[in-house]
């Protein structure tokens, strides 16, 4: 058992857990979003960070405190907490960045791992090797073994009560990312962060950091904290959350404020195009566009930027309560309709159901069936994965209507799509209490048959009739056809 995180609640891949930081003596509710700061400038200073946005935690970056003299020379001496005046954990990023912008780094993994620890970060990282998407997969492998090289260093390194990240790389190789999880997992580092995510995201390649992500996850134990590293936009962190990753970066906060562009959880808007402003924070509430349009360039900056960083934190504390709550799965269905890559987003990580069930609630609210993704749910897959154990007398008639027949047949079950049958004793249990539309669609029927099919494949001997409302021919075609079908609405 990790010592430095404890899961306390979960919902599909998602989780609220506590991440304790031994040398801040600080306990960071997960999921956490680390506001980047550049030690060089700051758009919102970190003292506000905490006490206006309620920051546990954020980052800054060793390389370039190292590479700035008068900068490095205060963070000796006086730490990098006094230095950035901010009471809460400080994770410190190692230069990775630079190198894969640059191409070369002057540091080696132990002096910049000493370092960190000399001038008082919290949360360390070594020199990882950032390997972009799409290479060709020698040079991924390559790499993946020059990072898992740099890892099991890092672990020789003396820290202390520093927790070390242990970065899981693979470019777009699910199974490389799964391997290099499981390295990383192995070591005795703390934290792990799932890198080179960035390149997917600026191109909207939701889909493909999906994949990657949950490569990293399988590999990684389920006690493993995850951060999708350099993911700072409110919009998709909801997915990122349902996939199980508990920890985000933003720079976005600043260097969007920067380029005058306002974040919402739908996407970014330029200030020039609002007529309005969407938000009820303290910023959008005080000023309309044209007031923020008149400001100073410095001015205009700060006061986006906090906007940016109140839209960041809600969305968090939103999620947080969507996990309590048990509707996180709706929240991302929501944000999938921002944007069609969105959308491939969320239908890629229900192609990983099967992995998201494992830490999916047997029990929750209410299920609210609001698009037809949702017929794929993890909850779906585990109704259809329970139907192949229950026990079916030796005639069953199963029913989208309310007559059970009972002279005719041994028993009578409820189908209701999308999760298809089921013995009338576990209506009132989660997920079958669900609330789905009248005007049902081709989706949740689909799923209803696969239901009807799974349960009859498990039963061979029994007889079962299908008593259903009109399903197409399509639908009708995926139940075995040893079932007996009665159309209800045609009788
Ligand atoms: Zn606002």
């Amino acid at each position: 058992m990790r010592e430095c995180f404890e899961v306390r609640d979960t919902d599909a891949g998602g989780r609220i857990g506590e991440l304790t930081v031994p040398r801040a003596d600080v306990t960071v509710e997960t999921p956490a979003l680390l506001p980047v700061i550049n030690p060089n400038l700051d758009t919102i200073a970190p003292r506000r960070l905490a006490t206006e946005f309620g920051a546990e935690i954020l980052i800054t970056n060793s390389y370039i405190i190292h590479g700035t003299e008068d900068v490095r020379e205060e963070a000796l001496e006086d730490g990098l907490h006094d230095l950035l005046d901010f009471p809460g954990a400080i994770m410190t990023d190692s230069g990775s960045f630079q190198l894969s912008e640059y191409g070369e780094i002057d540091v080696t993994t132990e002096e910049i791992l000493e370092f960190q620890h000399e001038i008082g970060s919290d949360i360390a990282t070594p020199v990882d090797i950032p390997t972009p998407p799409d290479v060709p997969r020698e040079r991924a492998e390559d790499e993946l073994e020059t990072t898992q090289e740099r890892l099991e260093l890092a672990e020789t390194v003396d820290t202390g009560d520093m927790l070390v990240s242990a970065p899981v790389q693979g470019s777009t190789y699910p199974d490389l990312r799964e391997r290099a999880g499981r390295h990383a997992d192995a070591t005795n580092l703390d934290v792990f962060p799932v890198g080179a995510v960035v390149p997917l995201m600026n191109d909207y390649r939701y889909d493909d950091m999906v994949d990657a992500v949950a490569g990293a996850k399988r590999g990684l134990g389920a006690d493993a904290p995850v951060h999708l590293f350099g993911a700072g936009h409110p919009m998709m962190f909801a997915l990122g959350v349902a996939m199980g990753c508990d920890l985000f970066d933003s720079a976005a906060y600043a260097l969007y404020a920067r380029d005058d562009r306002y974040l919402t959880v739908r996407g970014t808007r330029h200030l020039e195009d609002l007529e309005y402003l969407p938000c009820s924070c303290p910023i959008c509430t005080e000023h309309s566009p044209e007031e923020l349009r008149a400001l100073d360039d410095d001015a205009r900056e700060t006061e986006l930027g906090a906007h940016n960083l109140h839209v960041t934190f809600e969305e968090i504390r939103r999620i947080k309560q969507a996990i309590r709550a048990g509707n996180l799965l709706e929240l991302v269905e929501q944000r999938a309709r921002a944007h069609p890559t969105m959308l491939d987003g969320y239908r890629t990580l229900l192609d990983h159901a099967d992995q998201l069930e494992q830490s999916d609630p047997v029990s929750k609210g209410a299920f609210f069936y609001t698009s037809h993704e949702s017929a794929r749910r993890p909850e779906v897959v585990r109704h259809h994965r329970r139907l192949e154990r229950l026990s079916v007398p030796d005639s069953l008639f199963l029913t989208e209507g309310n007559s059970a027949r009972t002279d005719e047949f041994d028993d009578s079950w409820r189908v209701q799509p999308p999760f298809g049958p089921f013995p009338r004793a576990l209506s009132k249990s989660y997920p079958l209490t669900a609330e789905v539309p009248d005007r049902t669609d081709r989706a949740a029927l689909e799923a209803a048959a696969e239901g009807v099919s799974r349960l009859v494949e498990a039963n061979p001997d029994a007889a079962i009739t299908l008593g259903h409302r009109g399903w197409p021919a399509g639908v009708l075609e995926r139940v075995p056809e040893a079932v007996e079908r009665v159309d209800l609405d045609a009788e």
